[in-house]
Order: C-alpha cells, then structure tokens, then sequence
C-alpha cells in the first residue's frame, strides 16, 4: 500500500490537467485537485447540465477538445461507454508525447476500445467509493483508499505520477493499492455483476416476491428483505461475516448456516464461473458496447420495467415515513 509519504504532491502541480466529465468523479477530482493546488480545467459538452455546476464551484470549463488542447495529463471521467468517441474527437488529436492520460476504470483499455500512442502514460486511479464520499472525506482531511495501475509507462515516472495525483485526491491519506488495468477491470466487473448490483439486488427482490405472493403484506416484506440489508452489510463492513452472525441472534445464525447455501449452491456458483468467463473473454463488453452503440433498446426498457416493481412502489412510500433515514444520505 502507498500513502501520502510514498506520494509526491509537486509532480502533478507540475502539470496542467483536464478533467472530462463533471458527475460522480469528475466533480470529486475536480475539486480536490484545486483545493491541491493544481491547475484544473474542466471538459464538457457544450449544452451539458453539469456546465452551470462546474462553473459555479469556481471552476474553468471548456469544451472537451479545448481542455484536452491545454492540458498535458487528462483523466476521463465521462460514463465508459462513451469514452470511445470523446477519445476519437477531442483527446487523440491533442495527444503529444509526454502527456499522460487518466482513467478511473480501466474497461476502454482493457478491452482495446482506446487504443493510445506509444509515447503518452497511461495510468488508472480509480477510488474505491462514489464521488460524493470522495469529496466528502478530502474536506474532511481523509479520504477514499484508490487502486493505482500503470498501462504504459512512456515516461518512465507514470506510478510516481498517478500516485502524486492520488494524493491530489486525497487517496493516498487512506491508502492506494497497486494494480493492473486488467485486475481492476475484471474485477470491479464481476463484483457488480455477480455480487453488488446483480446479485443483491436479485436477491432481494426474489425474497420479497416470495413473502409477498404467500400472501404476506408488501410493507413486511419491504422491510424484512430490502431495508435491513443495510444494517446486515453495516455490520459485516464493521467485522467481517463473524461479526453479523455475532449480532444476529442464535437463530438467525443456525437458520442462516443451514439454508444460505442451498440458495447459493453449486449451480449458482458455476453461473458465477461462466460469468467471470464472459468478462474475461470479453463477451460482455461486446453485448455493451452494442447495446449502447445502437442506442440502447434492451437497457432503457429493462430500467423502466425495474422502476415499476411492486418492491419499488411499496419503498417509495414507506420511505417517507422514516425520518432518520434522510440524515444518513449524501
Ligand atoms: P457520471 O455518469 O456520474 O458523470 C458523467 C459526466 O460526464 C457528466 O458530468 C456528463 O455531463 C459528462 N459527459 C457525458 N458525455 C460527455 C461528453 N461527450 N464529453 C464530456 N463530458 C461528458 O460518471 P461517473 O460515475 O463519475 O463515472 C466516470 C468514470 O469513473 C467511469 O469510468 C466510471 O467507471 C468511473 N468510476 C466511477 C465511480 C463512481 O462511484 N461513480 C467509482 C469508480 C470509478
Ligand atoms: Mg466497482
Ligand atoms: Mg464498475
Ligand atoms: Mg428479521
Ligand atoms: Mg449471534
């Protein structure tokens, strides 16, 4: 693990940098490199909605071809399946050796979708946390632990480089892993697929479906498989999985060790396998970039049909109703 003594600040001082993108990361990276003392502009479209954001933070905001033109270290942080072309149109023509170009996920590389020249540095620092708590914890004097991955290394400095960027973050004051483009990337995919986003949230929702069509009231349902997930995970982020079984009571323990695993069972664990196999084989990356290439047909439909679940509904309203909850939210 790297951290502030292994970083030095002054590199990325040294350069002039554009941020493209002004969302979760791109305003989190943003800003803290200002406040770092580095010199940042911002990229954007220009009839994007962040525009009037970035600008009224204080911040220069360009289109992204003038801030790529200015700059010499420029981070992406515009969703990935538009990197591609941002690349093609405003960062490859203002490419030149010796910059360095950013990115806090490593999909386009991995996968060859941007394909940079030899003589630039390619380097990922990639927080592991939302934008919003990045922020948040950098104003506070902390920060968010980072992975750090060099693809190229042209100059032969580009691990000092995205480590001295990371501490422009404020990565470096809890902790930045090194890595590889590849690891994050298959990784961060799996994760979200299998477990975090695709995993849980399925989960969830076949355990409320099936209280709810034995006849059992929604609310009931709602709380019991959606809304104590979070004190459940609070608790293994706390102490491991030990520390859940610790706190939940012994029959919560016995019922958990001896049903879990007939849910999560030799063939669910083989359809994990398969997934991982069609991340690294880049299956999935093709069935994205396609969906996203023809305008997404299948993605927008399927994100309106979850929006309309029953589960979706019922929490939207019983929400409301828990007051303590909107102090715990960003
Ligand atoms: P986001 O969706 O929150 O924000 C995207 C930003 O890009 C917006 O400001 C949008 O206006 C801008 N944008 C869109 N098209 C553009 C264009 N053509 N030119 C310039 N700007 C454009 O994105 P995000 O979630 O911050 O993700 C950015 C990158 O960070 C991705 O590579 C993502 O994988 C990575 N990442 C995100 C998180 C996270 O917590 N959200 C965590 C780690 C890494
Ligand atoms: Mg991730
Ligand atoms: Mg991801
Ligand atoms: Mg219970
Ligand atoms: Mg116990």
């Amino acid at each position: 693990m790297f951290y502030d003594h292994d970083a030095d600040l002054s590199l990325i001082q040294g350069r002039h940098v554009a941020v493209l993108g002004y969302g979760s990361q791109g305003h989190a990276h943003a800003l803290s490199l200002r406040d770092s003392g580095v010199d940042v502009r911002v990229g954007l479209q220009p009839g994007s909605k962040s525009r009037e954001k970035a600008e009224s933070d204080g911040l220069r905001v360009l289109t992204p071809a003038e801030a790529c033109e200015e700059a010499d270290l420029v981070m992406v942080l515009i969703p990935d399946h538009l990197q591609r072309q941002v690349y093609a149109e405003a960062i490859a023509p203002s490419l030149v050796e010796g910059d360095a170009l950013f990115f806090a996920h490593g999909l386009n590389i991995r996968y060859g979708l941007i394909q940079p020249p030899a003589d630039v540095d390619v380097v990922m620092v990639a927080p592991k946390g939302p934008g919003h708590l990045v922020r948040r914890q950098f104003n506070e004097g902390r920060g968010v632990p980072a992975l750090v991955a060099v693809e190229q290394d042209a100059s032969g400095n580009a691990l000092a480089l995205g480590l001295s960027y990371a501490k422009g973050i404020g990565a470096t004051r809890a902790g930045v892993l090194k890595t590889t483009f590849k690891e994050e990337t298959e990784t961060d995919l799996f994760g979200e697929q299998a477990v975090l986003c695709g995993g849980v949230s399925e989960l969830i929702k076949a355990g409320f479906d099936t209280l709810v069509e034995a006849g059992y009231q929604p609310e009931a349902a709602y709380f019991e498989c959606l809304h104590e997930m979070k004190l459940i995970v609070d608790l293994m982020y706390e102490g491991g999985i030990s520390k859940m079984y610790w706190s939940v009571s012994d029959t919560a323990e016995f019922g958990g060790y001896t049903r879990g695993p007939r849910l999560i069972n030799d063939q669910t664990r083989a359809e994990m396998k398969k997934i991982l196999g069609e991340i690294q084989d880049g299956t999935f990356t093709r069935e994205l970039v396609d969906e996203f290439d023809a305008g997404q047909p299948n993605f927008a439909k399927r994100r309106e049909a979850e929006q309309a679940e029953q589960i979706e509904q019922v929490g939207a309203k019983l929400r409301p109703l828990m007051s303590w909850l909107s102090d715990s939210e960003d």
